[in-house]
């Protein structure tokens, strides 16, 4: 019952700065307060009321006790490459599961963010296409997920480079809270991330990208290809009934002259089924020309599907089809395998596996 009641309470990080003006007036507060706890917030990262001293112990007591600090509940971190990498799993409120992956490299450090628990979009490649849709991930839980890897790298000294929105889900169908996130964790007068280091993956809702491209934040965009023809990607990727390549390519090149920003398509190889010769040179047909790179995923494995990934001299070759007709082609380094916190295999499964950090 009381944690029942504890998840009624709205979430602070829901709030916009003007929403937080509005609350703390209407408790009689005057105007600046709303500014120190902003800032508390999102350039201190407090971790909890109490730790706001610059706020008056009667107003940290009443935020306490008609607000919650943030609404997920951490149920598991897991660590990988030698501490490199850290997957948190996190309980939501409804007891849905997301999880959210830090990556740190020499000179960088990333946070993979889920936007919905499960996704509704079911590409049969993918862990978190096989447990349907359970929710949409709120603005608060989204920032929430970015401010709890700022406070992990603080306290080594370190902070946060890049922020991607590829973790669990699909951000184009939760795209009003997604972006409310987005401008949140952009504000320069709170965490102040830049939109130039920020990239969101869709797995193709062209409505999406046409929003994207009417942005004025300057937000990067990868787009999940995986097939350059209609029967395979279809094969793959139910939503390409609804979004077929000609329509999808055209939102991307419209997306690319409004905002002469290079896309990025994402494209993971499954041997037998997409890594031939003869489809790296479609695929250099159908984007040839744009102002794109093409990024290969090796699959990462996910019980239950008959799937398999590529051999490594097939990935490269595909790579060097590209890359001789002229398309800037990487292949993405793999992080977190063990622990399951690699492209696709988030699925947030239950307790039980081995703790690294508890
Ligand atoms: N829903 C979005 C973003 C999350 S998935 C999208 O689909 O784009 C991030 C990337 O991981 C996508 O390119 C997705 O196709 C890819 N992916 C999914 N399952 C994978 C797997 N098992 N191995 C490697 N990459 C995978
Ligand atoms: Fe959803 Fe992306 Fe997984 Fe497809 S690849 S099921 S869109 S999370």
């Amino acid at each position: 019952m009381l944690k029942q009641i504890q998840q009624l309470k709205p979430n602070v990080y829901d709030y916009t700065l003007p929403e937080l003006e509005a609350l703390l007036q209407g408790w009689g507060q005057p105007t600046f307060r709303a500014r120190q706890l902003y800032r508390q917030l999102y350039v201190n990262l407090a971790a909890s009321f109490e730790a706001m001293t610059d706020l008056p112990v009667a107003l940290r007591a009443r935020l306490a006790e008609e607000t919650r600090l943030g609404s997920l509940d951490l149920r598991r971190e897991q660590m990988a490459d030698s501490g490199d990498t850290r997957k948190a799993l996190w309980a939501l409120p409804g007891e849905a599961v997301i999880e959210t992956v830090l990556m740190r490299y020499p000179e960088r450090a990333t946070v993979c963010v889920s936007t919905q628990a499960g996704c509704a979009m079911g590409c049969v490649f993918c862990a978190t296409g096989q447990m349907g849709l359970l929710r949409n991930v709120s603005t608060g839980e989204i920032v929430e997920q970015v401010l709890h890897m700022q406070r992990v790298l603080r306290t080594n000294g370190a902070h946060l480079t890049n922020l991607v929105f590829m973790g669990m889900g699909e951000p184009f169908a939760n795209y009003d809270r997604w972006w409310a996130a987005v401008e949140r964790l952009h504000d320069p007068q709170g965490f102040n991330f830049g939109a130039r280091n920020m990239t969101v993956s869709t797995v193709g809702l062209v409505p999406g990208i046409h929003r994207l491209a009417s942005e004025t934040l300057p937000v990067n965009l990868a787009v999940s290809l995986h097939a350059p023809s209609d029967q395979l990607r279809s094969a793959l990727m139910p939503v390409n009934q609804r979004f077929p390549l000609h329509e999808l390519l055209a939102a991307v090149q419209e997306y690319i002259e409004r905002t002469r920003r290079r896309v990025s398509f994402e494209y993971v190889l499954l041997q037998g089924q997409n890594d031939t010769r003869e489809l790296a040179a479609e695929l250099a047909d159908l984007v040839g020309g744009m102002l794109c790179h093409v990024n290969l995923i090796p699959w990462n494995p996910v019980p239950g599907t008959p799937l398999h990934r590529s051999h490594r001299r097939q990935v490269e070759t595909f790579q060097q089809v590209l890359v001789e007709r002229g398309i800037p082609c990487t292949v993405r380094v793999e992080r977190g395998l063990e622990i399951a916190a690699a492209c696709g295999q988030l699925a947030a499964l239950p307790a039980g596996m081995p703790l690294v950090v508890a």
